[in-house]
């Protein structure tokens, strides 16, 4: 008998008729003759919804209280699925993500899992029933308050129960087929890949897929759980994302995928004096922030003035925060001034294989070349190679870089109208 946890998306929960129509997969699923866990999102929209209520009465909520308020998203979900379960002859019973054991620190709206003790959702398999477990909550035992683990956090519950609870495979159930070799949105015959390696995933998912989210990728590389992203509106085999164990071979495409990202601002500090210590001056004061910061360059100084320029991206989210903080401490720090710039595209290119492939970057920077695209920054680690450019011509860099490592595929990928979540 394997034991398989289901995380069914929003988008495939969105009202009643899908509901009953992801009962019946799961009650499917059971009558197998597997265990099955499953782990629910939110109804469709319902998290925004809640945040824009929230917002309507007061836009300084607590994180307690939003938490509180946005759990109750999930807890819809699980009841009304469990009902739908029944009615279809086949015991279940609803957690909450406390009564599920997931047990978090206290930082409400992005709380970290730091202990998972399922007994209750054994013993309802032991008893032969399906659990259904709220997404995206947790309990910490300091506060003895609920928590959330952050915006798509239902994939983490899902993780995290299969790795607590040795699932054979975590299935993430949304509403596309897979991952796919770049947005389908953007290159309408891009591939669906069969299998990836959680190493390139994670890379894949930093620089802006969408599908899964990072936290959950790195839980399940971290907790050896293999997880299949796959369809709820058909039985399509979707994407195997998996942890090959070190020294095991496996055959790897040298590119896996592209994928862009335009969330991201550059801040250039202009005229840094080029002596020791003032990289660390920078971003000490960038990290007091709490920001993200991804690339970061720094051309060298003119000899001529002994001044350097560093530039770096982050969030636009947390733009506004870390040009504050900078410009605090411009005069200890001892920059000319601060350039703020959002109009940039972010393309990543992943592949395990190019790290043993000479000539990856030539290829990607002549095809870039060839589309008349400028590229203003360079960053590489051993399986991906990122380059920003303007944000207008991101989506035309995506499509001249997926055709030229030949990962167009012959026909047009479905999309099922929903964004992938
Ligand atoms: N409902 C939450 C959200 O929309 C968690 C999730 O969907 O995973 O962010
Ligand atoms: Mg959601």
């Amino acid at each position: 008998m394997s034991l398989i946890v289901q995380k069914y998306g929003g988008s495939s929960l969105a009202d009643a008729e899908s509901i009953k129509r992801v009962a019946k997969r799961i009650v499917e699923t059971r009558k197998a003759g597997n265990e099955v866990v499953v782990v629910v999102s939110a109804m469709g929209d319902t998290t925004d919804e809640l945040l824009d209520l929230a917002n309507e009465v007061t836009p300084l909520a607590t994180g307690r209280e939003l938490d509180m308020l946005l759990t109750a998203g999930e807890r819809i979900s699980m009841a009304l699925l469990a009902m739908a379960i029944k009615s279809l002859g086949q015991e279940a019973r609803s957690y909450t993500g406390s009564q599920a054991g997931l047990i978090t620190d206290a930082k409400h709206g992005s709380a970290r899992i730091v202990d998972v003790s399922p007994t209750r959702v054994r013993a309802a398999l032991d008893g032969g029933a399906i659990a259904i477990v709220a997404g995206f909550q947790g309990f910490n035992r300091g506060t003895g308050d609920i928590t959330t683990l952050g915006r798509g956090g239902s994939d983490t519950t899902a993780v995290a129960l299969a790795a607590a609870l040795k699932a054979d495979v975590c299935e993430i159930y949304t509403d596309v087929d897979g991952i796919f070799t770049a947005d389908p949105r953007v290159v309408p015959n891009a591939r669906k890949i069969d299998r990836i390696t959680s190493e390139e995933m994670l890379e894949l998912a930093a620089a802006g897929a969408k599908v899964l989210y990072i936290r959950a990728v790195e839980y399940a590389r971290r907790h050896g759980v293999t997880l299949h992203v796959r369809s709820s509106f058909n039985n399509n085999e979707g994407t195997l994302v998996v942890n090959p164990k070190e020294g095991e071979s496996v055959e790897e495409p040298i590119i896996s995928g592209v994928a862009a990202d335009l969330s991201e601002a550059k801040i250039t500090v202009i005229g840094v004096p080029d002596v020791p210590g003032k990289a660390a001056q920078i971003f000490t004061l960038v990290a007091a922030t709490d920001a993200n910061i991804d690339m970061i360059v720094q051309n060298v100084s003119t000899a001529a003035t002994g001044l350097a320029d560093i530039s770096f991206t982050l969030p636009k989210s947390e733009g506004a925060r870390v040009l504050k903080a900078l410009d605090d401490d411009k005069r200890l720090v001892g920059f000319h001034s601060l350039q703020y710039d959002d109009q940039i595209g972010k393309l990543a290119l992943v592949g395990a294989g190019m790290r043993t492939n000479a000539g990856v970057s030539a290829k990607l920077f002549t095809a870039l070349f060839e589309a008349g695209i400028n590229i203003e920054m360079i960053s590489t680690s051993e399986i991906r190679i990122s380059v920003v450019t303007r944000a207008d011509t991101i989506n035309e860099a995506v499509r001249v870089v997926h055709s030229a490592f030949g990962l167009d595929g012959e026909e047009v990928a479905k999309v099922h109208g929903g964004t992938g979540r």
